[in-house]
């Protein structure tokens, strides 16, 4: 019988952790609601500066209204929103957001077409003298590698030269904190990846705070130093990227960051029947209805005269290299995904024998 993991509530955060200096970004049981619908509940969480934090969720989970609130251009309802040590928002307090020294960039890159590169980035630095101004210009785009695109105009760029450009406007005013919506989410994959990683290293060396909102995991995996997962309007586990695959908080998260199969069962004497396999549970009680969360690389295949365990029969297979994807369907006629990276001996149409992994499985009372 297998014992579930040994799971622990604590978060650990990556890094040093800057305690003497004010968060580039505070925000503290923040709440909104449209119409009588709570879209933000309770939502907290601090950047420090050079930090680059993912609030990460499905489409409607409250992301952008969080990021609207962090802007200024949603007034806030409940709780308070501070910047560098500055509070900024409270219920009947704004400071406006052009006051914030906030950078914003969203999926359409939103340059002025009718104005040259070198003018949309100068755009917000028509406080410096023009000497000042030229100068800085020429700094930003030699940073995002755009020095000979001074003159050209938006509409003769790429989706990537554009990008750059947008991110040299946004960084132009030396903002405290930088506000990223699906920033590089219209972009082709490859060229995503090399822009964000670029943009992200320009910010972290700039010790700007940045909240990257994505509804894409694999993004936030790859970009946060802490990832936020959001679900409902609320926060529901922050930490680093590992953390979240390897000790989801519920059975949401560990579905979010990859693919799962799912049972419900009871606990019955201190363990849970799957069609898998028994597991022991400690911390749960007597009857209660939980949901057994299972990754693709927690269940172990052998051939049918291999030893005991659950019996299944290997119904389709795909063998991607290192890697083979097969689908079992099990004795109570359930079917699950299986990944191996071990030799599968097995043809489609024969009998497996099926083992779990407590490494990659999750028991959670059910929702
Ligand atoms: P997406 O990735 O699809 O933009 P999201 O996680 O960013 O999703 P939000 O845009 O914050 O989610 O929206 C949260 C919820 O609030 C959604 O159900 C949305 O329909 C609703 N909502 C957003 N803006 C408004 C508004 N101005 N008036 C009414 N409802 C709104």
């Amino acid at each position: 019988m297998l014992q579930e993991p040994e799971r622990t509530g604590v978060i650990s955060v990556p890094g040093k952790r800057k305690e003497e200096e004010p968060a580039g970004l505070e925000i503290v049981e923040l709440g909104h609601s449209f119409a009588r619908r709570r879209v933000v509940d309770r939502v907290s969480l601090r950047v420090a500066r050079g930090e680059v934090h993912c609030l990460v969720g499905p489409s409607g989970c409250g992301k952008t209204t969080t990021l609207r609130l962090v802007a200024g251009l949603e007034p806030v309802q409940e709780g308070r929103i501070s910047i560098c040590g500055r509070l900024v928002a409270e219920p009947g307090f704004a400071v406006p957001p052009e006051r914030r020294r906030v950078g914003l960039m969203f999926q359409d890159f939103a340059l002025f077409p009718h104005l040259s590169v070198a003018e949309n980035v100068a755009f917000g630095l028509r406080h410096l003298d023009r000497a000042a101004r030229e100068r800085r210009v020429r700094e930003l785009l030699e940073k995002v590698n755009m020095t000979d695109y001074g003159n050209a105009y938006p509409h003769t760029l790429s989706g990537g030269e554009q990008q750059r450009v947008a991110l040299a406007r946004a960084l132009a005013p030396e903002p405290d904190l930088m506000l990223l919506d699906e920033a590089f989410s219209a972009l082709d994959t490859a060229l995503r990846t090399q822009i964000r990683e670029e943009a992200l290293a320009i910010l972290r060396e700039a010790g700007t705070a940045t909240l990257l909102v994505t509804h894409d995991a694999e993004e936030a995996v790859r970009a946060g130093d802490v990832i936020h997962a959001m679900q409902e309007g609320r926060i529901v586990q922050s930490g680093a990227p590992a953390e979240l695959y390897v000790r989801p908080a519920n059975s949401f998260v560990a579905g979010f960051f990859g693919p799962v199969n799912r049972f419900r069962a009871r606990v019955r004497s201190g363990t849970v029947a799957t069609p898998l396999g028994e597991i022991r549970v400690a911390r749960l009680a007597e009857g209660e209805a939980v949901e057994v969360v299972v990754r693709p690389e927690g269940i172990r295949l052998s051939r049918a005269d291999g030893g005991s365990g659950s019996r299944a029969r290997l119904e389709a297979r795909r063998d991607l290299g290192p890697v083979h994807v097969v689908w079992l369907r099990l004795a109570d006629g359930s079917r699950v995904k299986v990944r191996e990276t071990g030799i599968v001996d097995v043809a489609v149409g024969e009998e497996v024998t099926v083992a779990l992994d407590p490494r990659h499985l999750f028991v959670f009372p059910a929702e």
